[in-house]
């Protein structure tokens, strides 16, 4: 079943999420059938994002590496399971660039995220100068080594999030988006479970033509989804 998340970053204070959701809810009714949507907020609104209808899932944004003590300001994947979440970001590129998480760092978020039942949405994705490098390939390959003690038969998802398509308006074609994906089916494939996802600049404009290969698997959704009937427009686009 494809997924749509909606990765609010560090935007929506608890009463815009509130807002947010009852929008969202009026405007899906019984649920879009056919495909799974999850909200990710920041910490903050978790609980204020949540649908008592149970229509969309929760996700965390980020984790700490550890499990519990004196790291001020962490979130640990325990108090995120507790808060209703079932999924949570892992590696977003704005981590990996803003806030230097490597392989190491995010092998353990991953570990933590498992050991709570947390679903991790990990991303992927080159920089504008590994692809004109020509190292997009080598860079999924690099990056998806973070995976290699997550459980294989553990739920999976992983997001293909070119970094120069993200926030920029110039989304990836489906040609690159249909061969990352290709090209992760291939390293993943001792997976028994795994979802691809694409995101970079995914708007309702572009969305079903970013799904019609049926290669990817939903997307992770950041700018438009800020916007309820952005987001469910290019939910009802898979
Ligand atoms: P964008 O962000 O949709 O605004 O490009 C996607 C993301 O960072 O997850």
């Amino acid at each position: 079943m494809n997924l749509f998340v909606a990765n609010w970053k560090m935007n929506m204070t608890r009463g815009q999420a509130r807002a947010y959701a009852q929008e969202l809810g009026a405007k899906i009714g019984d649920g879009v059938s056919g495909c799974e949507l999850a909200l990710a907020p920041p910490f903050t609104a978790i609980e204020a994002a949540r649908d008592p209808g149970a229509r969309w899932a929760l996700a965390a944004q980020n984790l700490s590496e550890h499990r519990a003590g004196a790291f001020t300001g962490e979130v640990s994947a325990a108090m995120i399971a507790e808060a209703g979440c079932r999924y949570v970001l892992v590696g977003h590129s704005e981590r990996r660039s803003l806030f230097g998480e490597d392989g190491p760092v995010l092998a353990r978020k991953l570990a933590r995220a498992r050991e709570c039942g947390l679903v991790p949405i990990y991303c992927v994705g080159e920089t504008e100068a590994e692809r004109r490098e020509g190292l997009t390939a080598a860079t999924l390959v690099r990056q998806v080594e973070t995976l290699a003690d997550d459980p294989a038969e553990a739920p999976l998802v992983v997001a293909y999030e070119p970094v120069w398509a993200i926030g920029t308006g110039r989304a990836a074609t489906p040609d690159d988006s249909v061969s990352a994906a290709a090209h992760l089916a291939d390293l993943l494939s001792s997976r028994r479970e795994l979802r691809l996802l694409y995101g970079g600049s995914v708007h309702p404009g572009n969305a079903v033509e970013l799904l019609r290969n049926g290669r990817v698997d939903g997307f992770l959704i950041g700018g438009a989804s800020l916007d309820p009937a952005a987001f469910v427009a290019i939910a009802r686009a898979g």
